[in-house]
């Protein structure tokens, strides 16, 4: 492009779009943020903007698109959803008193993870952003949401990577910064674990210690690492520092609102993998992907974004130290017990704003008089809270207690200063009260005349002139004037002064009215300017509180949280669960949380559970084999254990009649077929990876639910997969409390070779005509399948089911069968395997054997055809 014949205003442009080439430009003009050249065409086809063009100095005009500046919040968050980084570009002086072209800067710039304004976000959700770094021979990752503040660090020995990853996934970053070097060790499994954040390649440069230790340091304004629990810790000193260098850099100004560093402790946190989270539908459900119908559709019933976002990370990161969840129990307990505190601390969360993000936006400086009132609003409820949990016997409780400020001292600076319903805009005035500033009320006070002179005059010339429809207005290019009929215009005076002809009025002006209204617009300029002033005054004047604001924040979303949670354990008829570090799970009339309240009138049929790592009866089964019908109620009964113990260790109480809760360290679960094809990864491959992670990763105290394994291949495959793998889970030395539902009803077999395993089935009503589901859990293999009967309910036609039975009784005398109920078939097939295995064996031992240093290479040669044989 020849940039000599370019207009002014489009050099302007060009050299800031140079300057951020990687970013889309938002170029501030008068009332809009225009977008041009590719930028443009990008904009309007990611937006649906209409694309326009304008004169440039070119013999084309440059193409395009703008949005307007008040209302640029929305389109902010579509691009970034998208995946753009936009750099803002404002207007940086007064374009009434520049000469020539107003000075432009950007101020700032949002990325997918830097999104932060009101309607930027969805506020019941946090916004991540996390940086990933590699040093000592660790990795770390810190993660922080701007728009709340929370900036938290942890890191993972190099071998530990697939914990990483899991906690990655689990955090869900939007946007997730890292060097070349550590994206060349980890992109493989951050794609096979499908977590797709934007991943920015950032320069080596920001991971350098010494560059992360210096912001670190300023940011918390210490002068050694010790303080905040850095000293030595590199690893972490890299992720934390990259990030607050990146983070700066798009903010453009200080992180005012990041005062603290929460270094997350791995062993006092359950680590989920992504699958779990999904499989177990803990914060959306599977198909719709909605809260309702999952874990947290039933426990939220919090009454503040702060409570639901702390409730989802309960959630995310159930604890696995015993002291803390009989504390959270404890506290729990207390509050369900006290009814008339649980009433009057709803009535109070209510009053509540989120002022975990007023106090970032405050302490960024981009909050308005509105958000100051909210502020207040919330603090006037904070000692009202104190007052209700004061008397309640509970150490967490009492913790929040005390991290509860009454803000007295605040309260009374926003009450005194801002009006009780101020404006949108912070530069138009009628924010100020009157007697917080006597120079603003003197201001005040000198126009009031000239105002009220104003106000007088239609009806004081409408009694001097006689004209009775004589009216005075203002506009914003007019000003004051005098409205008068044309029908009247013989009667005006002849001091008045033209101004506008409209069809059938005349305006006028008096060179009072001018007079009196030069006073006033000069004087209003002068007061919204101060009001201004006064405004970022008092907002500085708050900066001091965000710490106390934020740790009393903290404390109100956890009041919340257990709020909520004693309301669901009260309404759904919950108990609270014996917790300790036995290995046993046992449950009685257990019940599966969202599918109990999707069915209402429709009973649910409570089950019990008992899996145990224990050697004495009944304590010593860890392997459950559960067969039976399709649409039986299989899945539904090994979730609701699942869910009940993560339920237990996230505090809350159950749905059971009773259960005793061994800690687990981790819940794994391999349920259903999902595909992931644009990874180019098969059903199988996927439940495949998902097997090898499991056991890779469980121990001795995990929980393993398995529905189905083996499905998506043929069928020995697949049973032999399904075999090895009940086998190896439930061998003495090494079992681990697993659930396994299959249709390879060859695996009951098992019960009989392994005291450790337990055969359970679902019962069946059958007699002979009709078939019912009774959804109760009984002992003992299921005799059936019922497969056949499921694809009548679904619908499939009876043409195809005669036929599929005609195949079954042909399948089942044969002695091709492989095994539907078939004993014959199910010996066959461990006499093959045992076979096999015997050979194996065999080979290994003979392979032993040979002395390589003492063999003769015919004798190799021969000892070579005869291993050969064997196979
Ligand atoms: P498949 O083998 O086809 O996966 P399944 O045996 O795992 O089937 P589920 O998916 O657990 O069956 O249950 C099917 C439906 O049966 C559930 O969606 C639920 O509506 C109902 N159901 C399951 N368990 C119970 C129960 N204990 N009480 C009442 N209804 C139940």
């Amino acid at each position: 492009m020849d940039t000599k014949n370019l207009s002014p205003m489009m050099q302007q442009y060009l050299a800031v779009k140079n300057e951020y080439p990687d970013c889309l430009l938002m170029f501030r003009l008068g009332d809009f943020y225009e977008l041009f050249f590719d930028d443009a065409i990008t904009v309007s086809r990611e937006l649906e903007l209409t694309l326009t063009g304008r004169a440039c100095g070119l013999k084309e005009k440059a193409p395009m698109c703008g949005v307007p500046y008040h209302s640029v919040a929305p389109y902010l968050k579509l691009l970034a959803d998208k995946g753009y980084k936009i750099a803002i570009c404002e207007q940086v002086e007064d374009p009434k008193l520049s000469k020539g072209i107003v000075k432009r800067e950007v101020v700032r710039i949002v990325t997918p993870g830097t999104v932060d304004l009101n309607s930027e976000i969805d506020g019941n959700d946090n916004v991540f952003i996390g940086s990933i770094s590699f040093a000592l021979n660790k990795y770390s990752f810190t993660y922080s949401d701007i728009s709340t503040g929370e900036l938290i660090s942890t890191s993972f020995d190099k071998s530990d990577y697939a914990n990483l990853i899991s906690l990655i996934s689990l955090i869900n970053p939007r946007e997730l910064i890292m060097s070349k070097d550590t994206e060349g060790k980890l992109l493989d499994y951050l794609n096979n674990n499908l977590i797709s954040p934007y991943i920015n390649i950032i320069d080596d440069s920001y991971y350098k210690i010494s560059n992360c230790k210096d912001i670190i340091l300023r940011q918390f304004k210490v002068n050694t690492l010790i303080p905040i629990g850095l000293d030595g810790r590199d690893e972490i000193i890299s992720s934390c520092g990259s990030l607050l260098l990146y983070i700066l850099e798009t903010e453009m100004q200080d992180l005012t609102n990041i005062k603290q560093l929460e270094i997350r402790n791995n062993k006092d946190y359950m680590i989920l993998d992504k699958s779990t989270v999904r499989n177990l539908e803990l914060l959306e459900t599977i198909y719709e992907g909605k809260a309702k119908g999952s874990l947290i559709g039933v426990l939220n019933k919090t009454k503040t974004s702060m409570g639901e976002r702390l409730l989802k990370r309960y959630i995310r990161e159930p604890l696995i130290n015993k002291d803390e969840i009989i504390k959270r129990q404890n506290s729990l307990e207390s509050l369900i017990n006290n009814n008339i505190a649980k009433k009057e601390l709803n009535n109070q969360l209510k009053k509540i704003y989120d002022f975990q993000r007023l106090t970032s936006k405050i302490a960024k400086g981009r909050a308005n008089a509105r958000d100051l009132i909210s502020l207040k609003q919330t603090i006037s409820a904070l000692p009202e809270i104190k007052k209700i949990l004061q008397p309640i016997d509970s150490v967490l409780i009492k913790e929040i207690y005390e991290n509860l400020d009454d803000f007295d001292d605040l309260y009374e600076l926003i009450h005194n200063s801002i009006v009780e319903e101020p404006p949108v805009t912070i530069r138009e005035g009628n924010i100020i009260n009157e007697g917080y500033s006597t120079e603003l009320d003197s201001l005040k006070e000198s126009i009031k005349s000239a105002k009220s002179w104003i106000l007088n005059l239609e009806n004081s010339e409408k009694e001097r002139t006689g004209i009775k429809t004589l009216k005075v207005g203002y506009n914003k290019i007019f000003g004051y004037y005098i409205d008068v009929s044309k029908s009247q215009i013989d009667n005006v005076p002849d001091e008045y002064i033209r101004k506008q002809t409209l069809v059938n009025n005349e305006r006028y002006v008096t060179p009072e009215l001018k007079e009196k209204e030069s006073l006033v617009i000069t004087a209003e300029a002068k007061i919204n300017k101060l009001e201004y002033e006064i405004f970022q005054e008092i907002r500085e004047k708050i900066i001091p509180y965000t710490i106390r604001l934020q740790k009393a924040s903290k404390a109100v979303a956890e009041i919340d949280v257990l709020l909520s949670l004693s309301e669901v354990a009260i309404r759904n008829n919950y108990i609270k669960p014996i917790i300790d570090d036995s290995g046993i799970i046992d449950i009685k009339e257990g019940r599966h949380p969202s599918i109990e309240e999707i069915l209402g009138d429709n009973i649910f049929v409570p089950n019990d559970t008992l899996i145990s790592l224990d050697d004495k009866p009944p304590y010593d089964k860890s392997m459950l084999i559960i067969t039976g019908p399709n649409m039986s109620g299989k899945s539904t009964y090994m979730r609701q254990t699942a869910l009940i113990v993560l339920m237990a260790q996230i505090g809350s109480y159950v749905p059971a009649s009773y259960a005793r809760i061994g800690i687990v360290d981790r819940v794994f679960t391999r349920i259903g077929a999902s595909d992931n094809l644009s990874y180019g990864q098969s059903t199988f491959f996927v439940e495949m990876s998902e097997l090898a992670n499991i056991l890779r990763n469980a121990t001795r105290k995990s929980l393993i639910i398995l529905d189905e394994v083996g499905r998506g291949t043929s069928t020995f495959d697949g049973l032999s997969i399904a075999w090895a793998v009940a086998d190896y889970l439930s061998t003495n030395e090494d079992a681990i409390r697993t659930m396994f539902a299959t249709h390879y009803h060859e695996l009951t077999l098992l019960e009989s070779q392994n005291k450790k395993v337990k055969n359970l089935s679902v019962a069946v009503s059958d007699n002979g005509k009709d078939v019912v589901f009774l959804h109760k859990i009984v002992d003992g293999p299921a005799n059936k399948s019922y497969g056949i009967h499921v694809a009548k309910i679904a619908g499939v036609p009876s043409k195809i089911r005669i036929s599929a039975e005609k195949k079954l009784k042909e399948l089942e005398k044969s002695s091709l069968s492989i095994g539907i109920n078939n004993n014959m078939g199910q010996i066959k097939f461990f006499d093959e395997i045992d076979d096999a295995t015997s050979n194996n064996d065999k080979l290994i031992d003979a392979l032993y054997d040979i002395e390589i240093d003492n063999i003769t290479p015919i004798d190799a040669l021969n000892k070579l055809n005869e291993l050969k044989q064997m196979i």
